[in-house]
């Protein structure tokens, strides 16, 4: 088992559920606007933000960030370890550290030497695009191997210090190279895990090449907390990890919402049904599951595995609650309604 670090009340590794991370995309030192978006990461289930700390007036805004926010917040510092050190100063509850861009160790040691003082943790974070020259191949290219041997690097010189607060990344867009590059490591240290593609791409195929990637190691059991990184709003991110670790079995949160595909024997419009119900039961945080199905082909069984379904008839269709079938059949205008009211009762526990 990997050990576990605490990120102020946020556990990481240890065994403990996969933290589902996500970074802000506004200028930090706009502190309303950074707030903000940080308010909408959590109501979506953010339980740890990085913003990035490029320079001093990012650094200043941190005060006045962590106190109108409730989950921890990290800082991203690359090129200049005083940004570090003076992040730790402004009270945040981590820091990310790039091994590729701040290279002296007695800088290294700094930093250690005062995230330990107040009890924080660093994420080493390897990233390809920025791999420290010293471990990239004769033809000057990141490989997974690089990779790891650059974060055992880091790891070394932060242990010397007698600092152990450490959480690694690897990440690449090499889907490949870095689910290598996390096998590899995980064979060489017990610090736990933080899985991400990186540079993904937008929410398309982002979200597909994190479900690739991330899903590989999840099944494997690698991976204590994510970041699935998408170019556009941050919180599509939280909604994608969610739905990464739901198809794994590993945490579930919100609507589980399962359509069939449609074909010639759908008799009603399923999708703008479908997108109606998400739309309007997006913002649930609790578990619920929904099946919309076409027709009585496979509708009934998926129905009865449902907390709601939903079988199409030609222009109307049956209601499903933990199982059974409720009512007579709804026309079909009024489906979308009937699911989203049927749910809402029974999140508020009036549900029979
Ligand atoms: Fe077609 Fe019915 Fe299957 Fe949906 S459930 S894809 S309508 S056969």
């Amino acid at each position: 088992m990997r050990r576990r670090v605490r990120v102020r009340d946020v556990p990481i590794g240890g065994g403990e559920p996969i933290v589902v991370q996500s970074m802000t995309n506004t200028d930090t030192a706009d502190v309303d606007a950074t707030v903000e978006q940080i308010g909408r990461l959590e109501r979506a289930g953010c339980e740890i933000v990085r913003v990035a700390v490029p320079h001093v007036e990012a650094v200043k805004a941190l005060p006045r960030i962590i106190e109108r926010i409730s989950i921890p917040l990290v800082a991203d510092i690359h090129f200049d370890h005083r940004l570090a050190l003076a992040s730790i100063d402004a009270g945040v509850d981590k820091l990310r550290l790039n091994p590729g861009n701040i290279t002296d160790s007695e800088k290294i040691a700094a930093v250690a030497d005062a995230a330990n003082e107040a009890g924080i943790p660093i994420r080493v974070g390897v990233n390809a695009g920025s791999l420290d020259e010293r471990f990239r191949d004769a033809k000057h290219h990141p490989t997974a191997a690089g990779m790891v041997e650059s974060a055992l690097h880091e790891i070394r010189l932060l242990e010397e210090r007698g600092f152990d607060r450490i959480v690694v990344s690897l990440k690449g867009t090499d889907v490949r190279m870095t689910i290598d590059a996390y096998r590899a490591f995980a064979r060489e240290s017990d610090v736990p895990l933080h899985i991400g593609i990186t540079e993904a791409g937008t929410a398309w195929e982002g979200s597909i090449r994190s479900a690739v990637g991330l899903g590989v190691l999840l099944a494997e059991g690698l991976g204590d907390t994510l970041r699935v990184s998408l170019t556009g709003d941050p919180v599509e991110e939280i909604r994608v990890a969610y739905e990464i670790l739901r198809a794994l079995g590993l945490r579930s949160r919100g609507i589980d919402l399962r359509v069939c595909p449609t074909c010639g024997r759908t008799g009603i419009g399923l999708e703008s049904i479908a997108v109606q119900v998400r739309g309007e039961l997006g913002d649930i945080a609790e578990s619920l599951s929904i099946a919309l199905m076409g027709c009585v082909v496979n509708g009934p069984g998926e129905a009865r595995e449902a907390d709601i379904g939903l079988v199409g008839g030609r222009g109307q269709g049956t209601i499903y609650l933990r199982g059974e079938p409720i009512g007579p059949a709804i026309p079909e205008d009024r489906l979308a309604g009937e699911v989203v009211r049927a749910a809402r009762e029974l999140l508020d526990g009036s549900g029979n």
